[in-house]
């Protein structure tokens, strides 16, 4: 109760990040939001029309509110690092103060503190490639914005974020498992954010009694899933193959991200949970 969360990776309401903010809210807590700068006037023009309103309704009826919109790229740590191109880029120009350490800053000012980091958010510009086609600088984006951004987040917010508190990111299965089509070293990114989850447990929880964990999800028709071109395949897989034989839905995945931000889940860090109905103990597909 009284909780504040700041959720990086909602730009829609078809993605996990916006189906852990509404568990969040539906547990108590206030809701801010980083939304992908090129993203932004969208997400706000549609929030504003009422285009959400449906799927913003909460179990007790009311509607779930965002308390703040932060534009962010968390591919760029501060100012310096962001290019020239970047900065004059007419989506980019309109907004301001949206990298990491800028984000963190203006959540400071704005609300002094938070309790609750979601990082619900990854982009592979190569992620239709298999590996061996992949290069360096897709392979090094894909890193970029799906790994090094967590650790970015947390480092800048980790201040600001209250003893006792938590934080979640979203992994795949396909870090551990060949999943073919998952490509561009998306793969390779999932499986240094899982193991960057147990060192970062170590180090912000010895510093900042922070928890930290990551959630392997099952398959969702997300945006971000519908680019990577193969997610119809991959839900019709776990329909025929997972221990439980039913459509994974993002709120399962929320409710699990209101469990771990808990004082329920105060002994669990550095932990993978799987919400993905079994598929990950499967040896064979049947
Ligand atoms: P989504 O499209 O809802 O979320 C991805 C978000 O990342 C988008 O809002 C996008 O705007 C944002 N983003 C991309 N690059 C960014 C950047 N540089 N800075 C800030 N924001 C940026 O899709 P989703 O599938 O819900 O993805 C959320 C998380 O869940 C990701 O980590 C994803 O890998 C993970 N996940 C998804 C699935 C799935 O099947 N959808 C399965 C397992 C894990």
């Amino acid at each position: 109760k009284g909780k504040r969360a700041f959720i990086a990776g909602v730009a829609d309401d078809n993605g996990y990040g916006w189906a852990i903010a509404k568990s969040l809210a539906a547990a108590g807590a206030e809701i801010l939001v980083g939304t992908w700068v090129p993203a932004l006037n969208i997400f706000e023009s549609s929030l504003r029309r009422g285009k959400f309103d449906e799927s913003r309704t909460l179990p007790d009826g009311s509607l779930m509110e965002i308390k703040k919109i932060y534009p962010l790229d968390a591919v760029y740590d501060n100012l310096e690092d962001v290019p020239e191109d970047v900065k004059t880029n007419k989506r980019y120009a309109g907004s301001s103060n949206w990298t990491v350490q800028e984000v963190a800053e203006s959540v400071k000012k704005d609300f002094g503190s938070i309790d609750i980091l979601v990082h619900s958010l990854a982009n592979g510009p190569e992620v239709t490639k298999p590996l061996l086609e992949t290069s360096r600088k897709g392979y090094l984006a894909a890193l970029s914005a799906s790994s090094y951004s967590y650790i970015s987040l947390l480092k800048h917010f980790l201040p600001i974020i209250n003893p006792g508190g938590s934080s979640i990111s979203l992994t795949y299965l396909a870090s551990e498992r060949i999943i073919p089509g998952y490509g561009g070293g998306m793969s390779s990114a999932k499986a240094a954010l899982e193991s960057d989850t147990r060192v970062l447990a170590f180090e912000a929880g010895r510093k900042h009694r922070i928890r930290v964990n990551t959630i392997s999800a099952g398959p969702l028709r997300s945006r971000a899933a519908k680019a990577i071109g193969f997610i119809d395949t991959m839900i019709d897989y776990s329909l025929a193959n997972a221990p439980l034989q039913k459509e994974l839905s993002a709120e399962e995945v929320g409710n699990t991200a209101a469990f771990l931000a808990s004082p329920l889940a105060s002994a669990i860090t550095g932990a993978l949970i799987y919400v993905d109905n079994g598929l990950n103990a499967m040896g064979v597909g049947v």
